[in-house]
């Protein structure tokens, strides 16, 4: 029974992510940043997110996601509580500082993610979209699942108690927000590109042209990437194309499945072939 459960809540969660892809791929034709993708690229990331969610619900079913919830509550927990909001003003702002907090830490991991050789073999799958799009959102390599639970949803639990309800409430805007900035949409925020971050911010996180690399690693306010030296201040009309330096799309899912342990493999062998320092 119970795994008949968990069945339907798998398809339920790739029915549910279809249809909200569905709905911006909608909103993409009216003033897509690149037109004409192609559709092959576009079914390999459907059928990645496919591949995707049964990792990470497999990853759940052996308790990773109970081991984090262990852990934080062994930690202390909860040592913020949000003040209950009395009216809408008050909700909006408690949901801005939610999302300051939460890009603070996914800057950084981020940012590891890119200046660290190893992490960098880990996500350089998602950089490796040559047709940025709503559907590239889930195009992470399934390890991705507990490195942010580990490092985000851990420590953000740790911190903060939020209600079970509103907590859901939040991790349905960050996913549409994430669809958002991913989706292909000629959209900047002009005057406002300091204060949060649109399409057009993450398109050129995704660029290879030499002045956009490791660049607005920030996925909902830009002050984090100001702040830490990574901002690159989008131009008006700049819609860069996007993916590796090299040609590669690693649009296959088993080489997008080994990807980073091939690369972990190619580091480790390099590493053991570098002359030994000889001692003076
Ligand atoms: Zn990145
Ligand atoms: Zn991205």
């Amino acid at each position: 029974m119970e795994r008949i459960d968990a069945i339907f809540r798998f398809v339920d969660y790739v029915l549910k992510g279809f249809l909200m892809y569905g709905v911006f791929m909608v909103i993409e034709r009216l003033r897509p940043a690149e037109p004409n993708q192609p559709l092959r690229h576009l079914i390999f990331n459907l059928k990645w997110y496919i591949v995707y969610t049964l990792l990470a619900f497999l990853m759940n079913a052996i308790g990773i996601a109970t081991l984090v919830e262990l852990i934080s509550s062994r930690l202390g927990g909860a040592y913020f509580v949000f003040p209950q909001p009395r009216n809408w003003i008050e909700t909006a702002i408690g949901i801005i500082i939610y999302f300051l907090i939460v890009d603070f830490f996914y800057y950084w991991i981020h940012r590891f993610q890119h200046t660290n050789s190893f992490l960098w073999e880990q996500h350089k799958f998602h950089h490796s979209e040559v047709s940025l799009n709503v559907t590239s959102t889930r195009r992470v390599h399934w390890l991705e699942e507990p490195l942010i639970l580990f490092l985000l949803v851990l420590p953000m639990n740790v911190l903060f108690h939020i209600e079970p309800i509103k907590a859901g409430f939040l991790t349905f805007i960050e996913i549409l927000w994430l669809q958002f900035i991913h989706a292909n949409l000629r959209l900047g925020a002009g005057n406002l590109s300091t204060i949060i971050v649109s399409p057009q911010y993450h398109r050129i996180h995704h660029s290879f042209q030499p002045e956009h690399i490791d660049k607005n690693y920030a996925l909902f306010f830009p002050i984090w990437d100001i702040i830490f030296g990574s901002y690159y201040h989008p131009q008006k009309g700049e819609f860069p194309p996007t993916g590796l330096t090299t040609e590669e799309t690693h649009n296959n899912l088993w080489v997008a499945t080994i990807l980073p342990f091939q690369g972990w493999f190619k580091l480790i062998k390099l590493q053991s072939r570098k002359p030994k320092k000889i001692r003076s």
